[in-house]
């Protein structure tokens, strides 16, 4: 087991920070297969990786499993992902306590996605509304937390105007936020811009691009369709030619993961957030490739 790490320290280095996010399986058998994916790409090196939280109770357990066994197993620095779905403040108040006792000093502070089968997002009566409200939850409870807080280059669905979303960015960047990672774009000057609208609000935060490799077309279409990133038409297309040939399919999404990630870095992005989608051999290769 190694001692975890303020992210914000290890953002402090010179050379970019490269992280690996996964989500939890949907069964306790399936975790052996993901710590095993999670041991090959410790080789590689990650500075740390992040694991996803979901609403219901045994994919909240099973996140705190894969989260637990990434740590003390595979000794990787490790964020757990933390949302307000489903929980009142004394529930999230526990959970929080119990990340905090476990050892974890970084923790991503997310409000949440609506509920299957709702449109809107569904305040829990006595729970939170905001990420920004979990931000200052978890900074008044732990205050040498490291919070990491969710950024949108292409606005957040259902923001009514990039404004409003960078307002509500702004307000959870006080309320405690240490450092920003993006929702996964396909064309970087959509996180460039994103970062000049962010620095002109007056948020000095590091600003973490999340680049997801297309694995599928169909996948990368609900993906796109749900979190409303644009997928560019010259890599549908590309996509589309050789969507019977799974091989060629990958070789295209990862050839312009790498691409994008080159770019981001060489114009002096403070590292990459990689969305694996709880895939070793891409996520490897990318971390390679990012470190040249
Ligand atoms: C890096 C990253 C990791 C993620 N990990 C997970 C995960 O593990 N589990 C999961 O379920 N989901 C995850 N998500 C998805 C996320 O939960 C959704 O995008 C969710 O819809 C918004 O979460 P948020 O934390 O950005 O919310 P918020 O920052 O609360 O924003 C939600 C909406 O409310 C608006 N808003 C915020 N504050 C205010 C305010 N004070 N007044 C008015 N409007 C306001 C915003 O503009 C936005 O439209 C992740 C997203 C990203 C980018």
């Amino acid at each position: 087991m190694i001692d975890q790490q303020p992210i914000t320290q290890l953002l402090a280095r010179s050379q970019p920070l490269l992280s690996v996010e996964f989500y939890p399986p949907k069964t306790a058998e399936a975790v052996d297969g993901l710590v095993r994916a999670a041991n090959r790409i410790s080789e590689s090196k990650p500075d740390f990786i992040s694991v996803t939280y979901g609403a219901g109770g045994s994919t909240r357990d099973l996140s705190a499993t894969v989260s637990r066994r990434m740590k003390d197993e595979v000794g990787l620095q490790v964020m757990p992902h933390f949302t307000c779905v489903g929980s009142t403040r004394e529930e999230l108040g526990e959970i929080v306590d119990e990340f905090y006792n476990e050892g974890y000093r970084n923790i991503m502070a997310l409000r949440g996605d609506p509920p299957q089968g709702h449109d809107t997002f569904q305040v829990t009566e006595g729970g939170f509304a905001y990420a920004s409200d979990l931000v200052a939850f978890i900074k008044e409870r732990h205050p040498d937390m490291c919070i990491g807080i969710a950024g949108y280059p292409e606005k957040h669905p259902e923001a009514p105007s990039l404004n409003s979303d960078l307002d509500a960015l702004k307000i959870k960047a006080d309320a405690g936020g240490s450092f920003i990672t993006t929702q996964l774009f396909f064309e970087n000057d959509a996180y460039f811009r994103f970062v000049d609208h962010v620095r002109a609000r007056g948020i000095h935060l590091p600003i973490i691009p999340g680049i997801m490799p297309v694995l599928s077309l169909k996948q990368i279409k609900r993906i796109t369709q749900l979190c409303q990133s644009q997928l560019p038409k010259t890599l549908e297309s590309a996509l589309s030619q050789v969507e019977e040939d799974p091989d060629a399919v990958r070789r295209i999404g990862i050839d312009w993961a790498q691409r994008q990630i080159a770019e981001l870095i060489e114009r002096g992005a403070e590292g990459v957030h990689i969305y694996a989608l709880n895939k070793a051999k891409s996520a490897i290769e990318l971390i390679n490739a990012a470190r040249g």
